[in-house]
């Protein structure tokens, strides 16, 4: 089992069950489980057209997601990509619908077109008035007489939805359904399949490829792309929907198919803004996941002529929480950084020995960057090299801007500089060492009693103590050490790094939730990068005195 799921027979009813617990009241189901799974309002009177969806399972939060004051009346839930029954649907359409008549939306499937479209035959047997419409949103087909539906569907959802809260009647309602459906174009694009409860997930995606034109039920899409970023995904998608799309103003809906984290839906939508289809798209919905095929890590694009109608519907306020808002889209305030955080630079000097002192540590730390990561990766999350790197790189790069003659302003101007480039425990740790040993040699400390200082800092701030698993670990024999020369704090550093290798329980960062088995035997990347630092130093070096 690889999902949060009990027995599969169960995944649906119990997901319909948790999903009303939190709905506050709004939301209750029709009585039939395990064949009927219906979602209703509860604040609902028939006095006005009911808006009727549904369909398999597996698209969360659509359908039930979408129930409630001015999108959809009730949701028919089949299991997991598999139509619901005649029964159910009619269950619903019998539960909703008053004089004013009900619409049914159902997206283009044979199962639902059939269960659906049954259902409402029987419902008119009882003298009800029920119009069906079949959304066809999907251009990945091209060939096919009619295309599937996707996520185009919840423009068909809202604006339906909006009209019947309005009081339109229910031909009104239908024909705008209709419109709205004859407009709108989307397409899906994906790097994994989907995994279906209790089966094995099927592994049809090489790495490196992205599977363009799905439906939302886990079906191969059209064809297999080279992968290579969000922007060439979204051009592709854009290429494909730009043949259906007519000129003038567009709203967008950009769709999460389940799997894709909000850090990528962003970053899609940024690439939507700088794709050739930009200017046309003026509204967004989303980014957002609304139709989803279970896990899948994909997206689809929906395009849909944005008309009068479409905007008041669209903005019309529902209460259905996972519709996400319509949006402008476009530019945003970039707004001025506030006074202080770029302060006064000191002036530049020379010092040759501290300048090539500086260097040498900079070209040691960026040499270590991959070992030390590696070290972080066992027992933190896989950055200590890379930031120390990061800072590295950005230390030589601001190696003419320093005041190198002025052993405080320098430490300040250091500890400046990280606080700058600098993320992460290890970045800020450092940024206070140098700035508190810049106040220490202002107070007229030498060069050695000014880094104590800095360390006793880190320690305050730090709240961490030696036998604690931190850079402490090494820092503190080392500076001690120091003034016997390099070669003895090298000594010491890598004495004081290899103990933390030998402690079991860490007290501070992030290595303090780790267990201690998976400790053993390996060096805090802090402390091994302070250890590492004085070695390859004190290796090459004549520099005991580097800073007088
Ligand atoms: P993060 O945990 O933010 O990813 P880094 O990977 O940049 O931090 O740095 C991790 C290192 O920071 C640890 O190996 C440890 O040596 C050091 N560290 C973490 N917390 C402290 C602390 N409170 N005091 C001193 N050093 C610390
Ligand atoms: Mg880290």
């Amino acid at each position: 089992m690889t999902q949060f799921f009990n027995a599969k027979d169960a995944v649906v009813t119990e997901a319909v069950d948790g999903f009303l617990r939190s709905a506050g009241g709004r939301l209750a189901r029709l009585d039939g489980y395990p064949h009927i799974k219906v979602v209703v309002r509860t604040d609902w009177d028939r006095s006005k057209v009911a808006i009727v969806s549904g369909g398999g399972s597996g698209h969360e939060p659509a359908h039930a997601g979408f129930v409630g004051q001015g999108m959809l009346t009730a949701a028919v839930c089949g299991d997991v990509f598999a139509s619901p029954s005649v029964d159910a649907v009619l269950a619903a359409i019998l539960n909703v619908t008053g004089k004013a008549g009900c619409l049914l939306i159902v997206k283009n499937y044979t199962g639902d077109r059939l269960n659906f479209g049954l259902a409402a035959e029987r419902a008119r047997a009882f003298g009800l008035t029920v119009n069906m419409v079949i959304v066809d949103d999907d251009v990945a087909l091209p060939d096919l007489p009619r295309a599937r539906g996707v996520a185009g569907t919840l423009f068909v959802h809202k604006i339906a939805g909006a009209l019947a809260e309005a009081g339109e009647d229910l031909e009104t309602v239908t024909a705008a359904a209709r419109r709205v459906i004859a407009s709108v174009v989307s397409i899906g694009m994906s790097l994994d399949t989907c995994t279906i409860p209790g089966s094995p997930k099927e592994d049809r995606i090489k790495s490196g490829y992205a599977e363009l034109g799905l439906g939302i039920h886990g079906e191969a899409g059209v064809e297999q792309v080279v992968f290579t970023s969000a922007r060439q995904a979204i051009a592709q998608v854009v290429e494909r929907l730009a043949p259906h799309v007519k000129p003038g103003p567009q709203v967008a809906l950009l769709n999460n198919l389940g799997g894709a984290t909000h850090l990528e839906m962003s970053v899609l939508a940024e690439e939507l803004a700088r794709s050739s289809i930009a200017d046309q798209v003026k509204w967004i919905v989303g980014p957002a996941a609304m139709m989803t095929s279970l896990d899948m890590q994909g997206f689809s694009l929906s395009l849909m002529p944005l008309t009068k109608e479409a905007e008041r519907c669209l903005m019309a306020p529902v209460a259905p929480w996972a519709w996400p808002g319509v949006n402008p889209f476009g530019d945003f305030a970039v707004l001025p950084l506030p006074d202080g955080l770029t302060p006064i630079q000191p002036m530049p000097s020379a010092h040759a020995g501290r300048r090539n002192l500086i260097a040498r540590c900079c070209n040691i730390l960026i040499a270590a960057e991959a070992d030390l990561n590696a070290l972080d990766a066992r027992t933190g999350d896989g950055d200590t090299g890379s930031t120390l790197a990061t800072a590295a790189r950005s230390l030589v790069k601001a190696l003419d801007r320093l005041p190198l003659a002025d052993l405080t302003q320098l430490y300040r101007a250091i500890g400046m500089e990280l606080s700058q480039t600098m993320g992460g425990s290890s970045g800020v740790l450092l940024a206070i060492f140098f700035t508190a040993a810049g106040d220490a040699s202002a107070s007229g400390r030498d060069w050695i009693e000014a880094l104590g200082a800095g360390l006793e800092r880190v320690r305050q701030v730090g709240g961490a103590e030696p036998g604690d698993r931190t850079m402490i670990d090494a820092l503190v024999p080392a500076l001690e050490a120091l003034p016997q020369g390099l070669g003895a704090a090298a000594r010491a550093a890598r004495e004081g790094a290899d103990f933390t290798g030998t402690i079991r329980r860490a007290k501070a960062g992030r290595a303090s939730y780790i267990s201690e088995d998976r400790l053993r035997g390996i060096n805090d990347p802090g402390a091994e990068a302070v250890a590492l630092l004085f070695e390859k130093l004190s290796a090459g070096a004549d520099l005991a005195q580097p800073a007088e």
